[in-house]
């Protein structure tokens, strides 16, 4: 970088420095309360996965957006769930240290579902988090004819830590600006905690397992519960044939499920391999050659070591 002597430069510099603001937000909220759709709509691309159905963000994902006087890095945390599975508390469990962590929280509710449980559930999750500021927002406004927001302020001004609420609609873009600017603001002062051109610290082999389990969820509906999880055994550039090998491991609980994800004379596994391939190669920007295994790995969501390794846990 150009170093120049003049000290009003110099002193301009100092300035910059010193209101830089960066730090960590988290993001809770309940499954499909829009969580990813928000921070692809920040990221002005696609860094998490989004889909109709709830629950496909179980990893912790980072994205980072630079500003001229922020850097915010956002952690999609995994989408709170009411259910009492020993399963389901890791994931709270994992939710609850993520906002502990971080310099700021940010709630999201869906404006359909302001007098539902999974509303309250949220409060009393953040009724255990008084120390960190946090700021609601309240999304889908635009499934809203008369987007009335001031009840449900009343319940969440209740909690002491609360520094704002804003209604807002991740889907079209609306009400984003004033919130970014107050979440900036809320930061710790500080100068930046990663390189600038960093949008995120997530590996291509954490993209590429995301977008084949997006697949798996994609076209098993239902049948499939929420007990699977991608591993990327080998991922490696092919230089002379210009491809990209990958092979992964789809770990599953039961052998049932082993069957549905493979389909009758392997239709579905093939279906999987076919989309996510697609997928790979755009966002890769490269030919992709894609190997998939079933394994079943009973209890693997009991298994520390493999939580960790899937990433679902951090520590
Ligand atoms: P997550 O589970 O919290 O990460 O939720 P997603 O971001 O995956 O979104 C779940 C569903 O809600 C998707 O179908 C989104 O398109 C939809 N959605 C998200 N934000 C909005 C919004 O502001 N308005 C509307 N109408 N739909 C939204
Ligand atoms: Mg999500």
């Amino acid at each position: 970088m150009e170093k120049k002597n003049s000290s009003d430069n110099h002193s301009n510099d100092e300035s910059k420095t010193t209101d830089f603001r960066a730090g960590f937000i988290s993001i809770v909220g309940a499954p499909n309360v829009g969580k990813s759709t928000f921070l692809n709509r920040v990221m002005e691309g696609h860094f998490a996965i989004v889909t109709d159905k709830p629950q496909t963000t179980r990893t912790v994902i980072r994205a980072i957006k630079n500003l001229d006087n922020a850097q915010m890095i956002f952690i999609d945390t995994p989408g709170l769930h009411t259910s009492q599975k020993a399963f389901n508390k890791i994931l709270i469990q994992s939710a609850l240290n993520a906002c502990k962590e971080s310099d700021v929280v940010l709630a999201l509710i869906s404006a359909e579902k302001i007098h539902h449980e999974e509303t309250e559930f949220l409060l009393t999750f953040l009724r255990d988090i008084r120390q960190t500021p946090l700021v609601l927002a309240i999304n889908k406004i635009d499934k809203l004819e008369l987007p009335d927001t001031t009840e449900i302020s009343k319940d969440f001004s209740s909690l002491p830590n609360i520094k704002g609420v804003y209604p807002i609609s991740a889907l079209l873009g609306s009400g984003i600006d004033p919130l970014l600017k107050t979440l900036a603001e809320l930061l710790p002062k500080s100068p930046p905690l990663f390189p600038p051109d960093m949008e995120t610290d997530m590996t291509e082999r954490f993209f590429a397992s995301e977008i084949i389990r997006e697949k798996i969820f994609l076209l098993t509906k239902d049948e499939i519960p929420y007990e699977i999880a991608v591993e990327i055994d080998q991922f490696k550039e092919d230089k002379e044939k210009n491809m990209l090998v990958i092979t992964a491991i789809i770990h599953v609980n039961r052998p049932s499920q082993k069957r549905i994800i493979i389909g009758k004379d392997g239709d579905l596994i093939k279906k999987i391999g076919m989309a996510a391939r697609k997928d790979l190669e755009e966002f890769f920007h490269i030919h992709v050659y894609l190997d998939l295994w079933v394994r079943v790995n009973k209890n693997w969501m009991k298994n520390p070591r493999m939580l960790r390794e899937f990433g679902i846990i951090t520590r």
